[in-house]
């Protein structure tokens, strides 16, 4: 940020969109009905927001259908499509403070994180899948020269997405921009806890252009209005972030419907491995704090298991113990505000249930445990660690999604993998080491979507992110979502 703004003064100011966008306008739910939206980081209702549920959405999922079939965007020559998406971003980037702040105030990350860490991917996502899609050539098959097969990727339809609270916006770009840039109509599902930055993003398409009935947004409950989009006879493909448990049910829905697509980005364990011979341990005692502290974390490929190589456990562990300190939580709206509130107190308390369940399991808790700034009347818990963890203890098994790390000894490398692979999560995994034989060596046996060598950034828009095992499949970025948002048509023409 190049500008300190005031950020309590900007909240008061705001204007919370609070209705569902179907058809290119706000509406309230059919049966009138709204929820609290209400911010953890005091506890304040923010808005009341509709909510949708059966009938609304098959509203959206109408007016979905009615876009796409009239072509008004589905028939759009990509490099028209591109033209809209890219001003769609600059909108993004224009109001990027506004969006920030109902990240923020909505689901307690720092607003620092907010603005430059989620907003200036959404807006980097938007504008990626934008310039793009006129550059994707389709097919001709190897056939006899007596006949030419066209294999074209055609936009699948209508989409629909449902996403998690923990990036709200972003998880649920990485869905739009792709289907949108493909041609499809979409109705997207944000968390309860977090609808109010996918509301006005909404609108912001529609001034950029988008036609009416595109781009829909239906905030609502997971039982209710996500269960009502993944049971949808007229929707084509469903693509969902969050737990591997609500995963599951969306294959159940699909397969008891209209045997929709479904694409799952489910959740993690990434195990964090450190050989003794990193050349710099500090480096990756940062890497391992911000693993598993950014975001408080509530991220699905958080390090929240620290595997270490016995020879070095004590001092390592001694070091990312103090940069812990470097996370204790603060107030989300100060710029400087590394780590903010967990999402809600449900959330809270889930954690918490967690802690209580390593100690009794015998695991050492060795930092935090608590949950701190009651007096704020919101929901905060201190940078928690426990050593001597086994990997059969449910705080190594279970995602916990919350700021607490799980630290495991390992003495050969083969025991590290054999730990990391221990899991039904696949999503990421983390390796330091300065052996770069060990590294391709592990890299390779390692079972999971991503493996990060030497630092945890998995990279940025152009590389391909998602599961192996339950943590799901088919990938979020890159020009691999692609595949979850056309279909391939054939046309096979003979002139022999
Ligand atoms: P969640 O409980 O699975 O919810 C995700 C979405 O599904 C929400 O919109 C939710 O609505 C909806 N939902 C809940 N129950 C449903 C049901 N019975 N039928 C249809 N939809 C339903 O996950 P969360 O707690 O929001 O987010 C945390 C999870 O997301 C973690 O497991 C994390 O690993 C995962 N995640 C994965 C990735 C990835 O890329 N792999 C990225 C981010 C997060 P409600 O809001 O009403 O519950
Ligand atoms: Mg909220």
């Amino acid at each position: 940020m190049n500008i300190a703004v005031d950020w309590r003064a900007e909240a008061k100011r705001l204007t919370i969109r609070n209705q569902a966008f179907i058809g290119g306008a706000f509406v309230p739910a059919a049966s009138g009905k709204t929820f609290p939206c209400t911010s953890p980081l005091d506890g304040a209702v923010l808005a009341e927001v509709s909510e949708c549920d059966a009938e609304d959405i098959d509203r959206a999922v109408t007016s979905a259908r009615k876009a796409f079939d009239t072509g008004v965007w589905s028939n759009q020559s990509p490099k028209q499509r591109k033209r809209v998406l890219l001003k769609f971003a600059d909108l993004i980037q224009k109001n990027a403070n506004e969006l920030a702040l109902l990240e923020t105030l909505d689901m307690g990350k720092p607003i620092s994180n907010a603005r430059n860490g989620d907003l200036r991917a959404v807006t980097e996502c938007v504008r990626w899948y934008a310039e793009a899609i006129d550059k994707l050539y389709d097919e001709i098959a190897p056939t006899p020269r007596t006949a030419l097969a066209l294999i074209e990727r055609e936009p699948i339809g209508v989409v629909g997405a449902v996403v998690p609270w923990n990036f709200p916006l972003l998880m649920a770009a990485w869905k739009f921009a792709p289907a949108l840039a493909a041609g499809n109509s979409l109705v997207l599902k944000p968390a309860e806890q977090s609808p109010l930055s996918a509301l006005r993003v909404a609108e912001l398409a529609a001034e950029a252009g988008i036609p009416a009935g595109v781009f829909n947004v239906a905030p609502g409950f997971g039982e209710t209005a996500g269960q009502a989009l993944g049971r949808h006879a007229d929707v084509d493909a469903l693509a969902f972030t969050g737990s591997t448990e609500v995963g599951k049910y969306f294959l159940k829905y699909s397969a008891e419907s209209n045997m929709k697509s479904v694409s799952l980005e489910c959740g993690g364990k990434t195990p964090n491995i450190v050989f003794a011979d990193t050349a710099d341990l500090d480096a990756a005692a940062r890497g391992a704090a911000d693993g598993i502290f950014y975001n408080s974390g509530q991220v699905c490929d958080a390090a929240s298991r620290l595997l270490v190589e016995d020879r070095i456990h004590d001092r390592f562990l001694s070091r990312v113990m103090e940069l812990a300190q470097q996370y204790r939580p603060g107030d989300p709206l100060d710029e400087k505000t590394r780590r903010g509130a967990m999402v809600d107190q449900t959330q809270t308390t889930r954690v918490l249930n967690f802690i209580e369940k390593g100690q009794q399991e015998g695991a050492a808790l060795v930092t935090g445990g608590k949950q701190v700034r009651r007096e704020t009347g919101g929901c905060y818990i201190d940078p928690t660690i426990f050593d001597r963890v086994e990997n059969s203890m449910a705080i190594a098994r279970e995602e916990i999604f919350g700021p607490v790390l799980s630290t495991i000894s390992f003495h050969t490398p083969e025991e590290a993998v054999a730990i990391a692979n221990d899991s039904k999560y696949g999503l990421e995994a983390n390796l330091w080491t300065n052996d770069l034989t060990k590294a391709h060596r592990i890299a390779r046996a390692l079972r999971a979507g991503t493996v990060t060598i030497n630092n945890r950034d998995g990279g940025g828009i152009e590389v391909p992110f998602g599961g192996y095992k339950q943590s799901g499949f088919g990938r979020d970025k890159s020009l691999h979502a692609i595949a979850k948002y056309t279909q391939l048509k054939t046309t096979y023409i003979s002139f022999g």
